[in-house]
C-alpha cells in the first residue's frame, strides 16, 4: 500500500486562532464530512417524524377508531429501519473523516519532526514528543470532527420544536422547559470536572514515566536493592491518581443524578399540563404521548453540548503543543540552489565556534584541517569538543563562527542529503532497529545485495560473530530481538557506515567496546578497502591512536597540539598528561 500525502497543512499564520489554523485540515475533507453532516441531518429529520407517527396513530386508530392500527405500525418501523440505515451512514463517513484528518495531522507532525535539527531533541524530552504524537493528535482530530457533527444534532431541537409548536404552542414551551436547564447543567458539570480531568492526564503521564524508569532501569534498581524505594515512588504516584479519580467521582456523582432526572421532572410537567388540557378538551391523548418522546429525545443532544465544550478545552491545548512543535523552524535546512558534489574528502576547520542550544562552549576558535585520504586521531580530556567535530562536519548543527569547508565548499553551501552520504559517523553507543542484522547494515542503501552486506560487515569484523547468530544475517536484532553486546553493535554500526562507502569517515570512539586484536583487524581492513578516505578517529587507546597518521590534541573546544604520537609524545608535555588521565592502553 502506498502512503497518500497529507491533503493539507497547518495554516501557518501564527496570529490566528487555533482552530482557523487547523481550517484547512477540514476542509480537506470536506465532501466526506459534509456527506456525513447531511445524513446525519437527514436521520434527525426522520427521527423526529416519529413522535407525530405516534400522536396520529394513537388519536385516530386507537382513541377515535377512524384509522387503520397497522398503517401507523407499519410507518413507524419502517421510518425506525430507515432511520437506522441513514445513522450508520452518517456514522461510517463521520469516523471516516476523523480519521482522515487524524491520518493528515500524523504524517505532518511526523515529517515536521525528523526534519528537526538535533538541537530540537535536545531540548524536548523523547516521552513527552511520544504523547504529543499521539494523544494531542487525537484530542484535535475529535474535535475537528466531532464537533460539527454535535453541533447538528443539536439543530434536532430546532426541527423537534418546531414540530411541536406546530402542534400546540403551550404544550411545546412547557416540554421545551427544562432543555435549557439541562444544557446549563450539562456545561456546568464539564466545566467542573474539567481540571480535574487534566489533572488525572498529567499524573497518569507521571506514572508512565515512573513505570518506565523502572523498567529501562530494572537492572539499576536491582543492583543496588532499590526495589523498595522505587515502590515507594511508585505507590505514591498511584496514590496521587486515586486521589484525582475520587475527585472526579465526586463531582460527576453530584451532578449525574440531577441531570439524569431533570428529563423525569419533564416528563412530569407535559403529563400535568396535557392531562389538564386533555380533561378541558384541549389536545389529544396522543399528544402527551407524543411530547414524552420528545422530551426524551431531546435531551442527549443537549447534554452533548457539555462533552462538546470538554472537547474544545482539550483540543485547544493539545493543538497548542502540537503547534509548538510544527512552528519551529528547522534551522539547518539546504540553501537555495544547494551544491551537490563527488567529495574528495579535505577538509577544513576555520576558525570554528560552537555553542550547544544551552549555551555550552564547546568548540572556541577551531582550526583544523585534512589531507585527503588522511587518517587524523583527536585526543583530548573528555568534554574537549571531541564529538562536537563529527556532529558538525556532517551539520547535525551548524556552527555559530567560523565555518567548515569541504573540498573548499562551505558545509552550509552543500546539499544536505548529499553531504550526510558522504560523511559517515559511527558514534560510541549507535542504535540498532529492531531488524535483521542484514537491514540494520543496509540502513544507508537499502537496495544493497547481501554480497555487498557481507563485504562490509567482514571488514567491520562483524561477519564472525554474525554467522554464528541463530539465524545468521537474518536474525532480528535491536529492542525487540537478539541482543548484541556493545562491541558487536558497535561492529554492526562500522559495517552500515562502510556499506555507504563516504569518502569522510568519522569514528567517535566507534571500537571503544570492541578488544584490542579485532580493533588492529577492523583497521587493517578499514585502510585496505579504501585508501582515499579520510578518516578522523575519536580515539582513547593507544593502540587506536597508533593506527593514525596523525594526532591531534584538542583542550577547552580548540586544537592546542597537532603532529605524529611520537613525536607529540617527545615534546608536548600536555599530551602525555592527558594520555595519562584518558588513554586505555
Ligand atoms: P568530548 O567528545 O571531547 O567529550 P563533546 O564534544 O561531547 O566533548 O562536548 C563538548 C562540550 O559540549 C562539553 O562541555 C559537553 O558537556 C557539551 N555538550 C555535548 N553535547 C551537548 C548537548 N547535546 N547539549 C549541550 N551540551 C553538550
Amino acid at each position: 500500500m502506498t502512503r497518500r500525502a497529507p491533503r493539507a497543512s497547518i495554516d501557518p499564520d501564527t496570529g490566528k486562532s487555533w482552530l482557523r489554523r487547523a481550517l484547512p485540515l477540514v476542509k480537506a475533507h470536506r465532501a466526506l464530512l459534509i456527506t456525513s453532516l447531511a445524513l446525519s441531518f437527514a436521520g434527525l429529520v426522520v427521527q423526529v417524524q416519529i413522535p407525530n407517527l405516534l400522536r396520529i396513530g394513537i388519536d385516530r386508530a386507537v382513541v377515535e377508531r377512524t384509522a387503520q392500527l397497522s398503517t401507523y405500525v407499519w410507518w413507524i418501523a419502517g421510518l425506525a429501519l430507515l432511520q437506522g440505515v441513514i445513522n450508520y451512514l452518517a456514522r461510517l463517513y463521520l469516523l471516516r473523516t476523523a480519521y482522515e484528518i487524524e491520518y493528515d495531522l500524523r504524517t505532518i507532525v511526523y515529517a515536521h519532526l525528523v526534519r528537526m535539527p538535533f538541537g530540537f531533541f535536545d531540548r524536548v524530552q523523547s516521552g513527552e514528543l511520544m504523547s504529543r504524537s499521539s494523544s494531542d493528535i487525537r484530542a484535535v482530530q475529535m474535535y475537528l470532527a466531532f464537533g460539527p457533527s454535535i453541533l447538528v444534532q443539536c439543530l434536532i431541537a430546532v426541527v423537534a420544536f418546531g414540530l411541536m409548536l406546530s402542534i400546540d404552542v403551550p404544550l411545546a414551551i412547557v416540554a421545551m422547559a427544562t432543555m435549557p436547564v439541562i444544557g446549563f447543567l450539562g456545561v456546568g458539570m464539564r466545566k467542573a470536572v474539567f481540571p480535574v480531568s487534566w489533572l488525572i492526564q498529567s499524573r497518569l503521564a507521571h506514572l508512565a514515566t515512573v513505570v518506565d524508569e523502572n523498567i529501562q532501569g530494572v537492572r539499576i534498581v536491582k543492583a543496588f536493592a532499590a526495589e523498595g524505594r522505587q515502590l515507594r515512588t511508585l505507590g505514591e504516584a498511584a496514590d496521587r491518581i486515586r486521589w484525582a479519580y475520587l475527585q472526579d467521582a465526586r463531582i460527576r456523582s453530584r451532578w449525574t443524578p440531577v441531570l439524569d432526572n431533570l428529563p423525569r421532572l419533564g416528563l412530569a410537567l407535559v403529563l400535568l399540563v396535557g392531562g389538564i388540557m386533555v380533561i378541558r378538551g384541549g389536545t389529544t391523548v396522543g399528544t402527551i404521548v407524543a411530547f414524552n418522546s420528545y422530551v426524551l429525545m431531546l435531551q442527549p443532544p443537549f447534554r452533548l453540548l457539555g462533552m462538546m465544550i470538554m472537547l474544545g478545552q482539550r483540543a485547544s491545548a493539545s493543538a497548542r503543543r502540537i503547534y509548538e512543535i510544527l512552528d519551529t523552524p528547522s534551522d539547518v535546512v539546504d540553501r537555495p540552489a544547494p551544491i551537490e558534489a563527488g567529495l574528495r574528502g579535505e577538509v577544513a576547520f576555520e576558525g570554528v565556534r560552537f555553542a550547544y542550544p544551552n549555551g555550552t562552549v564547546a568548540l572556541d576558535g577551531l582550526d583544523l584541517r585534512l589531507r585527503p585520504g588522511e587518517t587524523v586521531a583527536v585526543v583530548g580530556a573528555t568534554g574537549s569538543g571531541k564529538s562536537t567535530l563529527g556532529r558538525l562536519l556532517a551539520r547535525f548543527y551548524d556552527v555559530t563562527g567560523g565555518r567548515i569547508a569541504i573540498d573548499g565548499h562551505d558545509v552550509r553551501d552543500l546539499r544536505l542529503s548529499s553531504l550526510r552520504e558522504q560523511v559517515g559517523i559511527v558514534p560510541d553507543e549507535p542504535f540498532l532497529f529492531s531488524l535483521s542484522i542484514h537491514d540494520n547494515i543496509a540502513y544507508g542503501r537499502p537496495a544493497a545485495t547481501r554480497d555487498e552486506v557481507v563485504d562490509a560487515a567482514l571488514a567491520a569484523g562483524a561477519d564472525g560473530f554474525v554467522r554464528e547468530l541463530p539465524q545468521g544475517y537474518d536474525t532480528v536484532v535491536g529492542e525487540r530481538g537478539y541482543t548484541l553486546s556493545g562491541g558487536q553493535r558497535q561492529r554492526v554500526a562500522i559495517a552500515r557506515a562502510l556499506l555507504v562507502n563516504p569518502p569522510i569517515l568519522v569514528l567517535d570512539d566507534a571500537t571503544s567496546a570492541i578488544d584490542v586484536t579485532v580493533e588492529q583487524r577492523i583497521h587493517h581492513a578499514l585502510s585496505a578497502r579504501m585508501t582515499g578516505r579520510t578518516t578522523l578517529i575519536v580515539a582513547h587507546r593507544l593502540s587506536t591512536i597508533g593506527l593514525a597518521e596523525r594526532v591531534v590534541l584538542l583542550a577547552g573546544g580548540r586544537v592546542i597540539a597537532d603532529g605524529t604520537h611520537a613525536s607529540l609524545l617527545a615534546t608536548e608535555p600536555r599530551y602525555a598528561a592527558v594520555l595519562a588521565t584518558v588513554a586505555v592502553p
